[in-house]
């Protein structure tokens, strides 16, 4: 039910697509956080491998006996079920504009947060904005969707929605072959799907948000939105928590989208300007909302 109604929410949320973008995108990226300390190291990882391949591999197939002329008995149950037809395994191609805005107008706003899930910082993220009943978009890296399923299928079932954030977060995806972009791509949509089959996934964030034409024209033929952001919340820079607050007052415009951060480092600051920020946007009469 909670999916159905998912659905119903997104589909609602796209058929309303009029969000204004809000203020100014400030200028320095987002897994700038990670080089700044204490953050994984996941560039030097270069994610190559084929999760497609290793689905078939572990999914054998009933062969025909030619002594019987049909089919022998089912062979035993692969160790892993085939994914079912989901929304971007058969994805149908979205537009390649960079979303800024959120699905509906209005005095709404679109809480984003990447690099996770991580076990410290996410479930202190999602009892936050359970307090205000908040819904988020967690825009998830593979790597660490395929160590915490159990902590995105608790997203999902919160009504949060995902964004694939790629595989191994790798800042230079904007200079990678083709072949190494798409794998960055469908790598982590695959460990999301493994983890919640069917779930759509309607969006794509680079990392660092590198955009290029190919970066976001690449996840758009996967039916993934490239998803910017109009206000960078610059918890990464771990300033404070109040500084991190008073950067989101400033810059925030209804139909805005705020980045923030739920791992790739200590987090202690956002969730403290998370406390914070969340009594006042309800305070200010926000809505939460999804990206456009
Ligand atoms: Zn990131």
């Amino acid at each position: 039910m909670a999916l159905l109604a998912l659905l119903v929410l997104a589909a609602t949320g796209c058929a309303t697509d009029g969000g204004t973008p809000g203020g100014a995108r400030s200028g320095r990226p987002d897994a700038q956080a990670d080089a700044a300390g204490g953050g994984q190291d996941r560039t030097g990882a270069d994610g190559a491998p084929s999760s497609a391949a290793d689905r078939s591999a572990g999914a054998p197939r009933a062969a025909p006996d030619p002594r019987l002329g049909r089919a022998a008995p089912p062979a035993a149950p692969a160790a892993e079920p085939a994914l079912p037809p989901a929304f971007n395994t058969v994805p149908t191609p979205v537009a390649d504009t960079l979303v800024r805005g959120t699905a509906s107008s209005g005095r709404t706003v679109a809480l984003t947060f990447d690099d996770g899930p991580s076990s410290e910082w996410t479930p202190q993220v999602l009892a936050l904005l359970d307090r205000y009943d908040a819904k988020a978009t967690f825009c998830v890296v593979g790597e660490q969707a395929r160590e915490h399923p159990d902590l995105l299928r608790t997203i999902v079932a919160k009504g949060h929605q995902l964004c694939d954030h790629s595989e191994t977060h790798d800042e230079r995806i904007a200079r990678l072959p083709q072949a190494k972009l798409r794998s960055q791509i469908t790598m982590a949509r695959d460990a999301i799907l493994k983890a919640v089959p069917g779930v759509r996934i309607p969006w794509f964030r680079s990392p660092g948000g590198s955009w290029t034409a190919a970066v976001r024209g690449t996840a758009a033929s996967f039916g993934m939105k490239p998803l910017d952001w109009s206000v960078d919340s610059r918890d990464w820079e771990r300033g404070g928590a109040d500084r991190i607050l008073a950067t989101v007052k400033r810059e925030l415009r209804p139909g805005g989208v705020v980045l923030m951060h739920d791992a790739g480092g200590d987090r202690e600051q956002t969730v403290a300007a998370l406390t914070k920020l969340l009594p006042w946007l309800v305070a200010q009469g926000y809505r939460f909302d999804f990206p456009a």
